[in-house]
């Protein structure tokens, strides 16, 4: 105990002369308040959201606030959601090592990080090129060579790499999109929030089955706008 005690008492010491928070810290905390203290059990999700550094996927001003409860802004208007949704999001999609996984919307590229941490195989698509961009050099900065990156509207998906074990559409929207259900295999899963009004969704699980379409509501969300390009 007085042991422990030492230890925290010298981190703290170090993270003051340092000038920066302990974010190692701030991770498990995050871990346990926010992910396993709901209903977050997926040994694989926790220890991914564990590893990967949050603070790194948001703007420099943000890195303490990236461990809140909280989504947020990122610029051009999106947002890094929420620890939690990123966890029920990813236990949702059931995935086994190696799955490979299609992400619509990779905003800061932190799912994806996380995606490729639990050793999947990760194609991700951005709208917002310049966001698309500075994403695909931070991913490979930071070494997620797993993650295939494209500058697209993602409504189409990614008919080359496909059929997809799982797919994660992080962006709100009416419907699902024809050419990602067509894309997801056989057993496969997808997450996608669904719903008419904009910023009101319901986060659903959409499962292939011996060819049929099933669909589980699992939570209300709120997204922004899945968009779409004009031509
Ligand atoms: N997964 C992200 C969350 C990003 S928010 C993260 O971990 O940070 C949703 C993202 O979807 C935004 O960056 C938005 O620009 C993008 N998006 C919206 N519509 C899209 C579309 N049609 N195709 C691809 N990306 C889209």
């Amino acid at each position: 105990m007085k042991a422990l005690l030492a230890l925290s008492i010298s981190m703290s010491y170090l993270t003051a002369l340092s000038g920066q928070p302990d974010f190692g810290t701030l991770r498990e905390q995050m871990v346990k308040e926010q992910l396993r203290a709901r209903d977050i059990t997926s040994a694989r999700v926790l220890e991914a959201m564990k590893t990967v550094p949050r603070h790194l996927f948001v703007r420099d001003q943000d890195q303490e606030a990236a461990y809140g409860d909280h989504p947020l802004p990122i610029g051009w208007g999106q947002t890094i959601s929420q620890p939690y949704m990123v966890a029920a999001m990813t236990q949702a999609l059931d995935l086994r090592k190696g799955d490979k996984v299609l992400e619509v919307g990779t905003g800061s590229g932190y799912q994806a990080a996380v995606l490729a941490q639990m050793g999947m195989e990760v194609y991700t698509i951005e709208i917002v090129a310049p966001l698309g961009t500075q994403t695909k050099e931070l991913l490979r900065k930071l070494g997620y060579d797993q993650v295939q990156t494209r500058i697209g509207d993602g409504y189409h998906g990614w008919p080359e790499a496909a059929p997809f074990d799982a797919i994660m559409v992080t962006a709100g929207g009416p419907t699902i999109p024809k050419d990602l259900l067509a894309q997801l295999r056989e057993g496969g899963r997808m997450v996608i929030p669904l719903g008419k009004t904009q910023g009101v969704q319901e986060l659903t699980r959409v499962t292939r089955r011996e060819g049929k379409i099933h669909t589980e509501v699992l939570m209300a969300v709120r997204f922004v706008p899945f968009t779409r390009n004009p031509n």
